[in-house]
């Protein structure tokens, strides 16, 4: 089989309708939320879109407050002026993923686990995104090179992890999604496949049926890990979403990014782990910003960092307070930036 293999189906989901009419222009977002446009940003902001274009669902823009520029939804996707001018220390590959290839789509970084770039396609574009750059025109297309990467996967034997990652691997179809796992239920050294996906956050459609059932019938303990930045995505289709995940008995673990105007500030962080928390979701990870060019206007202090993270300790429970961390390329982990 081949995780190429064209899938023929009649249907189109209702996930892939709402995918095909996102919000696709910072203009568009703008009107659709009824705000200013300024000299600055009609000037600007083209530039930032050809290299790195707006994308928006539905559901999300929905979760956005009308009228109000500094929605912490829409500053993850509005594209700014300042994302195409070159600032020391920020580069296109920060965490080192080209060098962690172990043949094109397959990244191993850790032991005993290996990434699988599985597509380039979002449901969104984050403009902070760590990948925004990365070389996804280089990713296997062909049957013999997706062959090549899971012989890469089947040749370590230390390999007990696959995360599907991406883009977002969850915009997969079905068919090949199935394709892909069956192949990896044959590694037989491999025992849990842990996904990392936005889409239950911006398009939480794609949680259907046919994926829990996908994913619950593998022989791999499937673990979901969620991108959410603030208590505000966590509304509406998207909360039903993360309940169908985990009613189907899947672990759902977060990660956040420290996002300046957008989570930096105590209460902030401490209403999003809560909210997760009252969901079933564990609160995983608080990255601290990884330095990708484009994304400086978004970045946060360390030190600021720790702070919010001790006043989240004098105020959750432990369990409540996300690890916050840093990826450094070739450390042989996630570095721990506070205890
Ligand atoms: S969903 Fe993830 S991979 Fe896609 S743009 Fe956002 S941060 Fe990047």
């Amino acid at each position: 089989m081949s995780v190429q293999a064209p899938v023929h189906s009649r249907t189109t989901h209702h996930w892939q309708r709402e995918l095909a009419t996102a919000v696709r222009s910072g203009m568009e977002l703008r009107r659709r939320l009824r705000l200013p446009h300024s000299d600055s940003d009609s000037s600007a902001t083209p530039a930032a879109e050809s290299d790195f274009p707006v994308l928006v669902t539905e559901s999300y823009l929905q979760r956005m407050r009308p009228g109000d520029p500094q929605d912490p939804l829409l500053l993850q996707v509005l594209p700014q002026h300042s994302e195409t001018q070159q600032q020391p220390g920020f580069r296109a590959d920060p965490v080192g993923d080209l060098q962690a290839e172990l043949t094109p789509g397959v990244l191993q970084k850790y032991h005993g686990r290996a990434l699988l770039v599985t597509t380039g396609a979002c449901a969104i574009h984050c403009r902070y995104c760590f990948r925004r750059s990365f070389p996804y025109a280089d990713l296997p297309v062909s049957a013999e090179q997706w062959q090549q990467a899971l012989r890469a996967i089947q040749e370590d034997t230390t390999i007990s992890e696959i995360i599907l990652s991406g883009g977002d691997p969850l915009l997969l179809t079905d068919g090949r999604l199935r394709n892909l796992v069956t192949q990896l239920e044959q590694i037989p050294h491999l025992d849990r496949l842990r996904i990392h996906t936005r889409l239950p956050i911006v398009l939480p459609s794609r949680i259907t049926t046919e994926l829990l059932d996908l994913l619950q019938q593998s022989r791999l303990q499937s673990i979901m890990v969620i991108h959410a930045n603030h208590a505000a995505e966590l509304a509406g289709d998207c909360r039903d979403a993360i309940q169908r995940l985990l009613r189907s008995g899947i672990p759902v673990l977060n990660q956040t990014v420290l996002l300046r105007h957008i989570n930096d500030d105590a209460d902030t962080l401490e209403q999003l782990s809560l909210s997760l928390i009252n969901l079933g979701v564990m609160p995983y990870y608080l990255h601290q910003l990884d330095r990708v060019h484009g994304a400086a206007h978004f970045e946060v202090p360390e030190q600021q960092g720790r702070q919010l993270i001790e006043e989240l300790t004098a105020r959750l429970p432990g369990y409540a307070v996300p690890r916050y961390v840093q990826e450094i390329p070739g450390e042989t982990s996630k570095t721990r930036i506070s205890p």
